[in-house]
């Protein structure tokens, strides 16, 4: 059972309580400087509400609230970066540190992207890109017009859940730059309630929106990846 704890770092914040350099601040979200950076630009947008992770936020929030941190995250991207990635760790596997849901936005590296995804994960635990092997093995457990979703062993245990959007969307900051919100939590709240179906918050996770797109069939999409597997973790040394 999920129980938000008041009095966290980014509950203080958004209470005016600790000082911290904000960006931008809306109705239902903000955008702040984080204050330990792991990237020449690290920018976190967390909402105001209290949710603990990206799984509490899509099921629960309402999409006022899902579309006010949509468009931050898609304004503070187009504003400050040229590239980037957007990470979201949760629970145990995740390391996640703060329990009040952020979206990490990192980049201003000099490099391709797929590294800034692997400088700013640890240890290189999790691969930016995923491989054609993972497609042949994952299987699909949801099919929509607007995106697809599957699940499968990514190497040693390591799972991957993956949100592939339809090559139409582009990308995923394309379709939040398109306002397109009522699909864009349609597709968010799937994604979150798979999660449910697999567990996936009782270990931890980390979804990972990348900047660049994977093979799947014969065309480029672009795709959200939801890393998990606990006992991962354990093996490499995690806590
Ligand atoms: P996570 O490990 O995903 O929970 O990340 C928490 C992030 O919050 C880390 O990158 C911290 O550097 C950042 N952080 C912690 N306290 C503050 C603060 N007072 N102001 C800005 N960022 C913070």
């Amino acid at each position: 059972m999920r129980k938000y704890e008041f009095g966290n770092v980014f509950d203080k914040i958004l209470k005016k309580e600790i000082a911290c350099d904000f960006l931008k601040e809306q109705k239902y979200a903000v955008a702040f400087k984080d204050i330990s950076p792991q990237a020449p630009e690290h920018v976190l947008v967390i909402p105001s509400g209290p949710y603990i992770n990206y799984i509490d936020f899509f099921e629960r929030a309402s999409i006022e609230e899902v579309a006010d941190l949509l468009d931050l995250l898609a304004c503070v991207r187009k504003e400050r970066f040229s590239d980037c990635a957007a990470i979201s760790n949760q629970g145990k596997f995740g390391k996640q540190e703060v329990l009040h849901f952020h979206i990490h936005l990192i980049g201003g590296i000099k490099q391709k992207t797929p590294e800034i995804g692997d400088q700013f994960c640890e240890k290189k635990l999790i691969p930016y890109e995923l491989s054609r092997n993972y497609f042949a093995r994952s299987k699909k457990i949801l099919s929509l017009e607007d995106f697809i979703i599957l699940d499968g062993e990514y190497e040693q245990g390591l799972r991957v859940m993956c949100v592939l959007l339809s090559p139409a969307r582009r990308t995923f900051f394309d379709w939040c730059a398109s306002r397109d919100f009522e699909k864009i939590n349609r597709m968010l709240r799937d994604m979150a309630s798979k999660c449910g179906e697999l567990n996936i918050e009782a270990g931890g996770s980390r979804l990972v929106i990348g900047g660049s797109t994977n093979f799947y069939d014969n065309k480029k999409r672009f795709c959200l990846k939801i890393f998990y597997n606990a006992c991962v973790g354990n093996m490499l040394g995690r806590d």
